[in-house]
């Protein structure tokens, strides 16, 4: 049966993911840093990890809470925006923090854990964002999450070059999504992201690896 490792699925694109996977009846391992992300994901029945990825002593526990598993897709989920700046106005040292190890540590915590855990030619995938491509940049507002998520592009470009030829790793831009971050305002529903990202996911080839892809598997520009 086919094995899914969700990093970060309380709530929005993580816990659609868990919702998605089980629908198509696969063994979903997911994490959530709460009681109530952990009642979620037990409702959809995956079994449900305590994880922060915020926290070092919890995110550096994943590889004994998976021992004995072979994951056939991993998603790195788990994100926070922080400020909502629009002009040259600095962090705090809070805020940098709680953005960068969240977004950046997080991933950098989670993978070094992974490669035991792979089944051959697996996939994995981090939700970065489009606001982290230098390339296709046109506005500067939330200029930390941008940094942090053009940090993430990196981490995942390295994981993709240290990970060939057991995995094939993807930076997803999950579209502007209705979620808590992206807001009611936002283009797309969160099932349509989702699907769109598991669908070009599976489409993947080795030659893939470590490219950043929109949700419908176009590439997008680092
Ligand atoms: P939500 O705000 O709805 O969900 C964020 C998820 O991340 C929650 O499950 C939250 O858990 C989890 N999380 C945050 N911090 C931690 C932590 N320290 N440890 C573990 N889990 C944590 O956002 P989305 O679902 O929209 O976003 C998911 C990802 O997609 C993020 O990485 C985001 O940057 C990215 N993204 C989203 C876009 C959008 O338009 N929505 C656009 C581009 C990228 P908890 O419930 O405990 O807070």
């Amino acid at each position: 049966m086919t094995q899914i490792l969700i990093i970060g699925a309380s709530r929005g694109i993580g816990l659609e993911l868990v919702r998605q996977y089980r629908a198509d009846g696969a063994q979903v391992v997911a994490t959530a840093r709460s009681d109530e992300g952990l009642a979620a994901l037990r409702e959809l029945g995956a079994t449900a990890l305590k994880l922060d990825v915020a926290d070092t002593a919890s995110a550096s526990g994943l590889a004994w809470q998976i021992d004995g598993r072979q994951f056939d897709t991993v998603f790195i989920v788990a994100g926070v925006y922080g400020p909502r700046h629009t002009g040259l106005q600095s962090p705090t040292a809070s805020e940098f923090d709680d953005v960068m190890h969240t977004n950046v540590l997080g991933p950098m915590r989670v993978l070094p854990q992974l490669p035991d855990y792979l089944a051959p030619g697996a996939k994995l995938a981090i939700i970065s964002s489009r606001m982290g491509s230098i390339g296709e940049r046109t506005s500067a507002a939330g200029w930390l999450y941008r940094a942090s998520k053009a940090a993430a592009n990196s981490v995942l470009k390295d994981a993709s070059l240290l990970l060939a030829g057991k995995a094939t790793c993807l930076s997803f831009h999950p579209g502007w999504v209705r979620t808590d971050m992206g807001g009611s305002g936002a283009d797309i529903d969160v099932a349509d992201s989702v699907s769109g990202m598991r669908r070009a996911l599976a489409a993947a080839e080795p030659e893939d690896n470590g490219s950043f892809r929109n949700y419908d598997g176009q590439p997008i520009s680092w």
